[in-house]
């Protein structure tokens, strides 16, 4: 009899895991909304309507033997998953996957992809009609988001508030942060760091609405909308009790052991952002991840035990708008616009994901 494998969380990790464990396991893969999101790609969906259908991939072809199960995880233990829906699946094997949150629009909490989709395209005519922006938040995503609203509107003024005194925390070296710096100078992005708001603007973000903004250091800050580029939130509820509690951090974040394992677990896994592994939350990591903890549940199938789990060297591609931006990683040093474009401002990345997914 093969064994059983749940896999919590259809994103990044969790399509990996489920497909590279499909021919010699039973995969369940448990995911409650009704396509994959590719979130990557979220902000130029913001920017450019053509790209909002792109974002939503069905799961239909990614499992040959396996099903994708349409629920939440309620709660999780060693032997298995009980649903939103009271139903229990028994699972040899649990690798629990479920990301964790962004404000929109880099991620969205909808569910039902018709209802992303509508949310989406109302914020993009709201932000077309905006002479000015204003993103708190100068890490990759408020900087990603301020070369695409700055390719696809130049005119636009784009504010990026962050009380950091530099732009894009992390081991980069300063020739990166120098390049991304003078790309956002010339695109006419201002930077206000090392300041913080004095008070949350009092309009909801991602709605058109005129805003005056303070900065403690005395800067008064005018838009049209504004959007909130910071601030995550693992997801692992389920793990509040079942013997995974003692796993779960105050933030959510889910330690994990060497091999990816729950401490003190056999048969539980825990991959990509909703770890407290201290790398970069990337998709790039999640798929790593994913893949070294299918070898893992192969390894213990076979009465083997997993390896340690080996993380890349840290990386970022970081588009400003389909043809700017810079990336970095140790092994390639930094890499320009055009080759960023390559890599991610272009695609998307799109590609990879419809293929991994089956979508003809
Ligand atoms: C705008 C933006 C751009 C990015 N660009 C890049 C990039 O260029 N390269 C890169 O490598 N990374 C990028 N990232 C980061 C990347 O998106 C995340 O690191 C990645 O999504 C993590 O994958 P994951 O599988 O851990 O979680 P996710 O992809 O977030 O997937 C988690 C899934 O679990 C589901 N889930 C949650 N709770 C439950 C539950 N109780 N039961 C069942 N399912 C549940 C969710 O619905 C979701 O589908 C970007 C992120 C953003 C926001």
């Amino acid at each position: 009899m093969p064994s059983t494998v749940a896999v919590v969380g259809g994103g990044y990790g969790g399509i990996t895991a489920a497909r590279e464990l499909d021919a010699s396991a039973d995969v369940v893969l448990v995911e409650p909304r009704d396509t994959f999101v590719h979130h990557v790609a979220a902000l130029r969906g913001l920017v450019d309507p053509a790209w909002v259908d792109r974002i939503f991939l069905p799961y239909d072809g990614l499992l040959e033997r396996g099903r994708v199960v349409r629920d939440r995880a309620a709660a999780v233990d060693p032997r298995g998953v009980v649903l939103g829906s009271g139903e229990r699946i028994d699972a040899d094997f649990v690798v629990l996957a479920t990301g964790a949150s962004y404000p929109f629009p880099a991620k969205f909490a909808e569910h039902d992809s018709a209802e992303a989709k509508a949310r989406l395209r109302a914020a993009h005519a709201e932000l077309a009609a905006a002479r000015g922006v204003l993103l708190l938040g100068a890490g990759p995503v408020g900087l990603e988001l301020a070369g695409e609203i700055k390719a696809a509107w130049p005119g636009t003024a784009v504010t990026v508030v962050d009380p950091a005194p530099d732009i894009l925390a992390g081991p980069f070296p300063e020739e990166f942060r120098k390049e991304v710096r003078r790309q956002l100078e010339e695109l006419g992005v201002e930077l206000v760091l090392g300041t913080a708001l004095t008070a949350e603007p009092a309009t909801a973000p991602g709605r058109a609405a005129p805003l005056t903004a303070a900065t403690e250091s005395g800067r008064t800050i005018s838009a049209d909308i504004w959007f909130r580029c910071h601030g995550t939130a693992p997801h692992s509820d389920y793990a509040l009790d079942g013997g995974l509690a003692s796993a779960r951090r105050p933030n959510g974040g889910l330690d994990v052991a060497p091999d990816l394992r729950l401490p003190g677990h056999e048969t539980v896994f825990a991959i990509g952002d909703v770890t407290t592994l201290p790398e970069a939350k990337t998709a790039r990591n999640a798929t790593t991840h994913a893949k070294a903890v299918a070898a893992g549940v192969r390894a213990l199938m076979e009465g083997g035990e997993p390896a340690p789990y080996e993380p890349l060297p840290p990386g970022i591609v970081l588009p400003l708008g389909p043809g700017g931006g810079a990336s970095y990683s140790p092994e390639t040093g930094m890499l320009d616009a055009a080759t960023t474009a390559q890599i991610k401002g272009e695609t998307m990345m799109v590609e990879h994901y419809r293929e991994l997914l089956g979508v003809a």
